[in-house]
């Protein structure tokens, strides 16, 4: 492609990211499609020779778009938000342009101190107290997974990366945390038998009495307790795990304290929301993803560890062709993580927080949540309906509660979801809280304002009413 038409497609291009960013509200949010439809429409051989851009571009507007699902629908109240916005898009094209591979700090040095910077500048937005120091992952999977390698390392007295694992070590997380947990469990070598689901409280949230017994019976049958995982906003109904009173039980058995407040932790940037990271101080690590809150676009996960040593020893492989004369002075993100090569994340989050800054970005999150508030009330003065969690955040989680048995209210509230997700104009998704079906409405896209909710909110009363055509 020569310059001129990279430049002239360049300004389609951005101009067709621009007008849909509002066009998206007529699309509907959830794809369309069956299994193998785009697939089918897709030439099985490539071409021989150059296509023109016009009919790449025409076929991603005629064969893919209607194959997607739109993340960045005002409707998007499926999942946990990915947000993203404006100057994280920019920062994204010049991210590409630059096409750099930010494994050491020699190979783009901005992007490494960029980095530094930005993720020293997050950690006080987000309220960290000090010792904790910054370094950008991929998603909060991998992000937990290094807490999960860090923490053997260091248990072992980095033997187990030597000799590969001797002895069990086991890892602790409520029965509410992320599936990223035990699947970082039994990658880490700790295994999945190794793995306890401690039970939760009436809110959801980790009873921490029950880690300390946990915790002393595998003492008692000769295992290790190595590490836990609290959460600070769990994927089915937010509840935030009590991190003081467990970090004062890893405190006393040395245990590594790893923290994933992968959606929840952007609401730390208000100050009303300090309160939960409360015990944060006590943790060895952190996870908070600006990918899913913060509008910085996917991926972008900030990952705070207390002993960047501990890291860096962990991950540090160093061959030849990979060393540099600055080594000893500078960072070298490639060792700070799993993956050597590195995007340059840096970029759009610096991006975001400069041309919205600290207050423009808590207001984005005051609106998410003064909507949940919204909601939430309404459901909860609608006496067909049931508030199946407290919602601290942006999700309210509910069901249709007409007192049929557990059984036929499973089927109904799947009726009703299906229901609501067929008028293609909201995206909802549900979970099952104590086995229960339930339904969740998560608010934090970016483009959401108080009439999309109020649209979600006709949509599924209509909907109910059509289940039930006789409330009570
Ligand atoms: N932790 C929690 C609490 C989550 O809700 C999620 C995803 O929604 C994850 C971890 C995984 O995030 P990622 O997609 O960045 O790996």
């Amino acid at each position: 492609m020569d310059q001129q038409s990279f430049r002239r497609f360049g300004h389609a291009m951005v101009d067709w990211v621009a007008d849909y960013m509002t066009a998206v509200e007529a699309m509907p949010v959830s794809a369309r499609v069956e299994p193998g439809e785009i697939l089918r429409a897709l030439p099985a051989d490539p071409p021989a020779g150059p296509e023109p851009m016009e009919r790449i571009f025409d076929d991603f507007r005629k064969t893919i778009l209607p194959g997607m699902t739109h993340w960045q629908h005002p409707g998007w109240f499926a999942y946990f938000p990915a947000n993203t916005s404006p100057p994280s898009i920019l920062a994204e094209i010049l991210t590409a342009g630059l096409g750099a591979q930010c494994m050491s700090w020699a190979t783009s040095p901005a992007a490494t101190e960029l980095e530094e910077a930005v993720l020293g500048w997050l950690g006080k937005m987000l309220g960290l107290a000090g010792g904790f120091t910054g370094v950008i992952q991929d998603t909060a999977s991998t992000s937990t997974l290094v807490a999960l390698l860090t923490a053997r390392e260091r248990a072992t007295g980095f033997a187990s990366g030597r000799d590969g694992m001797r002895r069990p070590l086991v890892v602790y997380a409520s029965e509410e945390a992320h599936s990223s947990v035990e699947k970082a469990a039994r990658i880490a070598g700790y295994g999945r038998e190794n793995l306890r689901l401690v039970p939760t409280d009436e809110a959801y949230a980790m009873i921490p009495a029950a880690l300390e017994r946990a915790v002393e019976e595998d003492g008692k049958r000769g295992l290790e307790p190595c590490c836990v995982v609290g959460t600070v906003g769990t994927t089915s109904s937010t509840a935030v795990d009590p991190l003081d009173a467990i970090g004062d039980i890893c405190r006393a058995r040395g245990m590594w304290l790893h923290v994933d407040a992968a959606y929840a932790g952007t609401a730390a940037l208000l100050p009303e929301m300090r309160w939960i990271l409360r015990g944060a101080e006590k943790a060895d690590s952190l996870v908070v993803n600006p990918h899913k809150w913060m509008l910085t676009g996917f991926d972008c996960s900030a990952y705070f560890v207390r002993d960047s040593a501990a890291l860096v020893r962990t991950f540090d492989v160093s061959p030849e062709y990979l060393r540099t004369a600055a080594d000893d002075r500078v960072r070298n993100y490639r060792d700070w993580g799993i993956a050597l090569g590195r995007r340059f994340r840096a970029l759009k989050l610096w991006f975001v927080i400069r041309s919205y800054g600290v207050e423009g970005l808590r207001a984005v999150v005051r609106e998410h949540l003064r909507l949940a508030g919204l909601f939430r009330a309404w459901v909860e003065e609608d006496r067909r309906f049931e508030l199946m969690a407290p919602s601290p955040f942006g999700l309210v989680v509910f069901r249709l509660n007409d007192g049929r048995g557990e059984e036929a209210l499973d089927a109904l509230n799947r009726k009703l979801l299906a229901l609501i997700n067929a008028t293609g104009k909201v995206f909802l998704t549900h979970t099952t809280l104590r086995g229960r079906y339930a339904i969740r409405l998560s608010i934090g896209q970016a483009t959401t304002a108080e009439r999309h909710v109020r649209l979600a909110w006709e949509i599924i009363s209509k909907a109910a009413a059509d289940l039930l055509p006789h409330p009570g």
